[in-house]
């Protein structure tokens, strides 16, 4: 017998009539023939009432006690959703995240799982029930309640039909599917017939608040197919799978996160291990730094930038005050007012003037870029709040995501071509079963034959990047990455980014014509370095990657010259005549989690 998770989210069970509309269509698939456990949040905006009792309560509340507090939420709707199934002649049953045996690690507030046992559920299934599970909480070793982070019953679902071996995961929510960017954004915004799992992790991680990004990581892991779909109109949905809209078009979607804030640790000492300092004490308390960025150093030292969500500011900020003394750094400054505006593709990393592109529209715009950093899915910009919304315009329209794809293929098509193929390839045969959650890694790699172009004193205004990235493109250079950073003293920024060796002398020459034409300080070149990647799920949201990278290559004497981030990839730009040693090392430290 097929079996489907369903899950509603907080506004499909904001009332008891659509508690019972939910009741419906879980009885609806029933009828059909299939086995039905339903995830339900809690009702409307009862999270949001929940959090804000507590801080009636006290500036701080213990974080144990929170748990407790939110995870009542979503007891209140399985209760009310198992008497509606009731009331309409089905067998039901509702059970706590505890109950389905859903075990967390101990970190309140953002618990990984770790496993799921799923006797309880199954022989109620057998029994002719429809089970509602809690979403959004679980139980650690101790039996304390744990919650997954907001959002999270995207996970608790994605996560259950993947241990039951669901045939299905269909997410009832308020849209009628993933769109190109947020349709309450931009009325422009396109639904997606099909987003692949790559796609979608790296647009819910940069803001697209539709599926929590743990959900994606559990998808592709283990092949679950996705159904995002409407509570309220019985239109198609967007179907999640490995699968990608298009082959050609080089981005698929836009995201923005309003609330951001930079951080810039002052005169950092350039010496290697400083970084790892600082941000293994920011990664300790899980908190998900983005846009790293190290100014290469003058006089000795380097100022260390990086974006972190705006509510974790004053934690950051705790955090790199507890090692400024031990760095040796000369102090932190930060800007709240600052929103994280990205485009993310597949199909990016094989065309060239996709960066410069955004760059230009964005100068169109008049938005003013302070940071920049690219990864092979992705580009992020940082820009200033007030401008972000007309950023976030300006992206869709320059990408044309209105309009579908010439070559757009729809589930459909892909389902119909699957069939003659082998089943899409998941992981999970080779992941253990009590550590769902843990971190995944695909490979270690080596880039070799790299040169890296940095341009100091870039002035602060917009049209910048734009300018300089056409003319290297018109020089016919291919560029890898790119990251644009802070630079504390005069309100001027650094850009550095990497190109093939060979390449070098021609890039170098374009540097210094862009270096007189916008009257920057100076222009250099570095050869002979490397680019060393760890690839995997769930990167950035595994806050200790990064940590543990910076930890081997210091250990190794080895300078990390640039980073980026994704959820699929960590970047740093090394020493080419160091990159084994430092590859050797990284095998080993990561050497549990590697495939
Ligand atoms: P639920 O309570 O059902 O989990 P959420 O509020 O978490 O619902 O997610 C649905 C919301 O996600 C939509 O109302 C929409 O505003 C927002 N959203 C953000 N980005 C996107 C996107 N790319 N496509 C669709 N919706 C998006
Ligand atoms: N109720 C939780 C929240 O509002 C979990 C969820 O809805 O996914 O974040
Ligand atoms: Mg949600």
């Amino acid at each position: 017998m097929s079996l489907i998770v369903q899950k509603f989210g907080g506004t499909s069970v904001a009332d008891t009539e659509k508690i019972r509309a939910a009741a419906r269509k879980a009885i609806r698939a029933q009828r059909d023939g299939h086995q039905v456990v339903m995830v339900v949040s809690a009702m409307g905006k009862n999270t949001d009432i929940l959090l804000e009792l507590a801080e009636q309560i006290c500036d701080n509340p213990p974080a144990r006690e929170m748990d407790m507090l939110l995870s009542t939420g979503e007891q209140v709707s399985v209760a009310l959703v198992a008497m509606a199934l009731h009331d309409l002649g089905a067998k039901a049953v509702s059970l706590t995240g505890g109950q389905i045996g859903m075990k967390t690690d101990n970190s309140y507030s953002k618990a990984r799982i770790q496993s799921i046992s799923t006797n309880r559920i199954e022989g109620l299934l057998n029994e002719g029930n429809i089970v509602v599970a809690a979403g959004f909480q679980g139980i650690d070793d101790d039996l304390n309640i744990t919650t997954l982070g907001r959002g999270g019953s995207d996970t608790t679902a994605v996560a259950l039909a993947a241990v039951l071996g669901a045939d299905a995961c269909e997410i009832y929510t308020d849209v009628d599917g993933v769109y190109t960017t947020d349709p309450r954004l931009l009325a422009e915004a396109r639904r997606l017939d099909v987003i692949s799992y790559d796609e979608m992790l790296e647009l819910a991680s940069l803001g697209a608040g539709v599926m929590h990004s743990r959900s994606i990581e559990f998808a592709k892991k283990f092949g679950v197919p996705i159904h995002v779909r409407s509570s309220f109109s019985d239109s198609e949905g967007t179907m999640i799978v490995a699968e990608s809209e298009s082959e050609t078009q080089p981005v698929s979607g836009a995201a923005m996160t309003p609330d951001e804030a930079r951080v810039t640790v002052l005169g950092v000492p350039d010496v290697p291990g400083k970084s790892r300092q600082i941000f293994a004490a920011i990664a300790d308390r899980k908190i998900a730094v983005d846009m790293v960025v190290q100014n290469v150093g003058t006089k000795g030292h380097a100022d260390v930038s990086f974006t972190v969500p705006r509510n974790e500011l004053k934690t950051t900020i705790r955090a790199v005050e507890s090692v400024i003394d031990a760095v040796g750094a000369e102090g932190i400054t930060h800007d709240d007012q600052v929103s994280k505006v990205s485009v993310v593709g597949r199909n990016m990393a094989k065309q060239t003037s996709v960066a410069s592109r955004m760059f230009r529209a964005l100068a169109e715009a008049g938005v003013n870029i302070q940071m920049i950093t690219t990864s092979e899915i992705k580009i992020s910009t940082l820009v200033p709040k007030s401008e972000a919304g007309a950023a976030l315009r300006a992206v869709h329209e320059a990408f044309a995501l209105h309009k579908t794809p010439s070559d757009a293929q729809s589930w459909h098509q892909i389902k119909a071509e699957r069939g003659k193929k082998a089943d899409v390839d998941a992981l999970v045969s080779r992941l253990r079963d009590d550590a769902l959650e843990s971190l995944t890694l695909t490979g270690i790699s080596v880039t070799e034959n790299q040169a890296r172009v940095t341009l100091y004193g870039v002035p602060d205004r917009p049209g910048i990047a734009a300018d300089m990235f056409e003319t290297i493109g018109k020089a016919g250079i291919f560029v890898d990455m790119i990251v644009q950073g802070y630079d504390g003293e005069d309100g001027s920024t650094s850009v550095s980014f990497t190109v093939d060796a060979d390449d070098l002398e021609k890039s170098l020459d374009v540097a210094l014509k862009i270096r007189d034409k916008h009257g920057m300080r100076d222009a250099q070149g570095g050869s002979n370095i490397a680019k060393v990647t760890v690839s995997g799920i769930g990167l950035r949201s595994h806050t200790h990657v990064a940590t543990m990278l910076f930890q081997q290559l210091s250990a190794a004497n080895i300078n990390v010259e640039m980073i980026s981030t994704s959820e699929l990839q960590v970047n740093a730009v090394i020493d080419a005549n160091k990159a084994e040693k430092g590859i050797e090392g990284l095998r080993q430290a990561f050497a549990d989690s590697l495939l």
